[in-house]
């Protein structure tokens, strides 16, 4: 448990987090409009997500489907029954006047998800529900002095909002939950995880207690959509909790807004001003009833998800835990791993994979998914040192020209000439050439200076240019040594 030291003893803090993940479908929730991100203003908008009069929604399957492989994803209860409530509010980017989402009868129940802590060790955190609902447009300020533009490409486009117990005890626990939540949501295909877009985005609920006593007040921050100020957000909201609590204050339950530019949170809607939202069914929907075989149907079609994946790859592949949950944690590093590791020594193909090509890749700003070397060639390059035709150390020389070139590792060992020397007389010859040129130090070996072996050692494989097999080196040269 994470506690936090304050003047007048210790607190404990305790977070819950709304979650909404923008569904991947082609069109939106309730009209056939398209939801490619970044299209011109307004060109993705039909009679519908306008609002015109008289329209009627139609819900979309695909987005019903990939709600409920969500909810399978995260171990939790489907509803064969819920209902789509109109939640009313008046805002520019919301022509309909209100929102079409789920309220009371939520498509999925409850669930859970197991985070993994920086220390190494897990935590299981209870989800409460998830829900479909409709984005709204996006309403943009900052284009014109006086005026705010409206551009409804967004407006209906299906969200699934997915609500966590309030289990979550510290900003490292709320960034793990983040983390694997956008990890199994990518490895099920239903959200793209995109941050930056706003294809996911977190409202932080925050609140602090004496370690064991009942939950406090809570204070809800809204529309974060970066994991380092979902940190900074939760960090200083704890701390002006305490700091109000421990002045013998209270905490006004309200909705806060993180300033990104100075650190902090503020004020944006008091309790008080709360909107009364008047949720009522949508009389223009039924409610939505599932075939139990079709969501086993779907249930049949999971992958197999980051965590069962990671036990499997430290059970199959003997790999250590850390390696394996980083591997995991995209599916694309996990099957280009598996493709390197398959039929050949895990531990290494772990050390390669994450070693260096995450560190060349790293260095040169690509992803994997455009990686120069493959994962068979890769594959390749660790036969080579397996079947000793190059050393260890050569195959560092012969990745950087495969990174550079894309070449296989045959091909660049064949035409560097990089084979390893493992010719007994080849060796021998080099070994000879060394003694004769340092008849001083042999005789301080002989003396019993027997450190300067490993100089010896050094200077064949320099004469080699690093391709003599160095145990090879090592027993020749002890063998004349001796005489
Ligand atoms: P609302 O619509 O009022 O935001 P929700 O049920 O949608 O309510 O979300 C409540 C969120 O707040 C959940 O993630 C829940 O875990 C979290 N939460 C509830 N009580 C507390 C508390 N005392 N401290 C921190 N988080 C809390
Ligand atoms: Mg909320």
């Amino acid at each position: 448990m994470s506690v936090i030291r304050g003047a007048t003893g210790d607190w404990e803090v305790v977070i819950g987090l709304e979650v909404h993940a923008q569904v991947i479908s082609n069109s939106k929730l309730f009209s056939g409009s398209s939801t490619t991100f970044g299209a011109e203003p307004n060109t993705q908008v039909s009679l519908v997500d306008a609002a015109m009069p008289g329209m009627l929604p139609v819900i979309n399957r695909k987005c019903v489907e990939q709600a409920i492989r969500t909810g399978l994803g995260l171990n939790a209860r489907i509803n064969l029954y819920s209902v789509f409530d109109r939640k009313n509010y008046f805002y520019a980017d919301l022509p309909q006047g209100y929102q079409i989402s789920q309220y009371k009868q939520p498509i999925v129940g409850e669930g859970s998800l197991t985070i993994d802590l920086p220390d190494g060790s897990t935590r299981e955190i209870g989800i409460e529900r998830l829900h479909l609902e409709q984005d709204a447009g996006k309403s943009i300020h900052d284009l014109h002095p006086a005026k705010t533009f409206v551009d409804l490409n967004r407006s209906g486009v299906a969200l699934m909002e997915i609500v966590s117990k309030p289990d979550l005890r510290s900003a490292d626990e709320a960034s793990a939950y983040v983390t694997k939540l956008r990890s199994i949501l990518r490895y099920l295909g239903t959200c793209d995880g995109n941050m930056q877009e706003g294809s996911m985005r977190a409202d932080v609920n925050v609140s602090v207690r004496r370690p064991g006593a009942p939950y406090g007040t809570r204070c809800e921050i809204k529309n974060m959509n970066s994991m380092r100020f979902i940190r900074q957000a939760i960090e200083f909201e704890a701390r002006r909790q305490i700091d109000i609590l421990e002045d013998g204050g209270t905490i006004d339950q309200e909705t806060r807004l993180f300033d990104t530019k100075r650190g902090v949170t503020r004020t944006m809607r008091s309790k008080e001003e709360a909107h009364d939202y008047r949720y009522f069914p949508d009389p223009d929907l039924l409610p939505l009833e599932l075939d139990p075989a079709w969501v086993e149907e779907i249930r049949a079609t999971l992958p197999e998800l980051p965590d069962a994946k990671r036990e499997r790859f430290i059970r199959e592949y003997g790999i250590k835990p850390y390696d394996a949950g980083v591997l995991v944690s995209e599916q694309i590093s996990a099957d280009f791993f598996e493709a390197v590791a398959r039929g050949r020594d895990g531990k290494l193909a772990a050390n390669w994979v994450m070693g260096e090509l995450f560190g060349a890749l790293n260095k040169a700003g690509r992803s994997i998914a455009d990686s120069p070397v493959s994962a068979e060639n890769l594959g390749g390059l660790i036969d080579r040192i397996a079947d000793n035709t190059i050393s260890g150390r050569i195959a560092k020389q012969v990745f950087e020209e495969m990174f550079e070139t894309g070449a296989d590792a045959d091909t660049i060992i064949e035409e560097k000439g990089l084979r390893q020397v493992t010719d007994t007389g080849a060796i021998a010859e080099l070994v000879d050439q060394v003694i004769r040129d340092n008849p001083d130090k042999i005789a301080e070996i002989k003396a019993g200076k027997e450190k300067l072996k490993g100089w010896f050692v050094g200077q064949v494989m320099k004469a080699s240019k690093g391709k003599a097999n160095p145990q090879m080196v090592n027993q020749i040269l002890a063998e004349k040594l001796k005489d």
